[in-house]
């Protein structure tokens, strides 16, 4: 496992900054940098350790899509918000790679083709209508119909080639080197957020921070002025890491069952991240259930050597599954 190398002291005074953030996640810890590099004074309140939440047990695919998210967005807004779903994507895509390259951060980035198929034949047509709303949106991909393993069976598939994988917490490492230096805290949770002469103050147990602006990267609903938390839906998802007889290269999206796949370099060899269907929280019956249907499905598609990890994630998503972007 890898270890951050940083740790940080909690809060235990006041301060005033030109921004707060809030919440050191992988969106977090970002913003931070960018913020520091144009110069502006930040403190970074962390409940808990940094990147330490979701962060942590995610799939660490970095791609400008995961599914057929364009065909949905056409289908529902007009091609002008097409066209800006599509910047806020490749934007946040550049913007990684230029951190990356920029600090110098070695956090296994690799390019890698992302594959999207249907292992149901009825529902192949839906891979033409992402196409088409590639092409309207100007983004390149093709439909392939040979794929590659372990989807070998499969004569279909869309892929975007170049998309990109990364080692999440090696890259929160390089950013906390950045960083250091800044006002970071851990164990700091904010309990309460006010607005006093223009200002924002951030509360925890034994400080506060003053700032003149406020990024809530908490990934959770703590301060929500502008009602954005009433429109998403808290789900969870459950993951298996699986070792194999022989290693999976490319990332898959399994869009009729919505699983995820992509192969992971780690002290035990290539791991297969293998991620399975998002439930809401109001649904969850026995978690268990959903690891077994994960090892069943896994065991069909593959020669699984062992099973080396399981955990799951909380995300928000919207019920139309568009990002917010205003
Ligand atoms: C299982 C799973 C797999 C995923 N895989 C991918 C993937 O492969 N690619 C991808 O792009 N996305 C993926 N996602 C989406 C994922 O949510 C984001 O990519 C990303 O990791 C979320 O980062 P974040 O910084 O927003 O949230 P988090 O990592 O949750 O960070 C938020 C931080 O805020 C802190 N916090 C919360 N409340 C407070 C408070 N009151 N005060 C101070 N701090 C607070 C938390 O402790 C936490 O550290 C996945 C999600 C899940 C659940």
């Amino acid at each position: 496992m890898i270890m951050l190398i940083l740790s940080f002291d909690s809060l235990d005074s006041n301060l005033e900054v030109d921004v707060i953030v809030v919440g050191d996640g992988v969106a977090g810890i970002s913003i931070v940098t960018l913020l520091k590099k144009e110069g502006l004074s930040v403190a970074v309140l962390e409940a808990r350790r940094i990147g330490s939440y979701v962060t942590e047990s995610t799939t660490a695919k970095v791609s400008y899509t995961s599914s057929l998210i364009y065909s949905r967005v056409l289908s529902q807004f007009c091609k002008e918000f097409g066209l800006k779903f599509k910047d806020a994507y490749f934007t946040g895509f550049n913007k990684i790679i230029d951190i990356v390259d920029d600090l110098n951060i070695d956090c296994d980035l690799r390019r890698i083709p992302f594959y999207i198929l249907s292992e149901d034949e009825t529902k192949t047509d839906m891979l033409d209508n992402e196409l088409n709303a590639l092409k309207e949106l100007n983004i390149l991909a093709k439909i392939v119909n040979n794929v590659p393993c372990p989807f070998e069976k499969i004569n279909k598939a869309l892929v975007h080639e170049n998309q990109l994988e990364f080692t999440p917490i090696k890259y929160l490492c390089g950013l906390t080197n950045y960083i250091d230096g800044s006002f970071v805290f851990e164990n700091s949770r904010v309990l309460d957020i006010k607005e006093v002469d223009g200002f924002k103050i951030a509360k925890t147990e034994n400080g506060s921070v003053k700032g003149k602006n406020i990024v809530i990267a908490t990934n959770t609903p703590i301060y929500d002025p502008d009602g954005i938390y009433k429109h998403l839906d808290q789900v969870k998802s459950h993951s298996l890491g699986i070792s194999l007889e022989k290693d999976v290269k490319d990332i898959f999206a399994v869009f009729n069952l919505f699983h995820t796949l992509r192969s992971s370099p780690s002290s035990k060899g290539e791991i297969l991240v293998f991620l399975g269907d998002h439930r809401s929280i109001d649904n969850l019956t026995d978690r268990w259930d959903f690891y077994k249907n994960l090892r069943n499905y896994s065991q069909d598609l593959f020669n699984v050597k062992s099973f080396q990890y399981f955990w799951s994630g909380r995300d928000n998503l919207t019920p139309n599954g568009v990002t917010i972007i205003r």
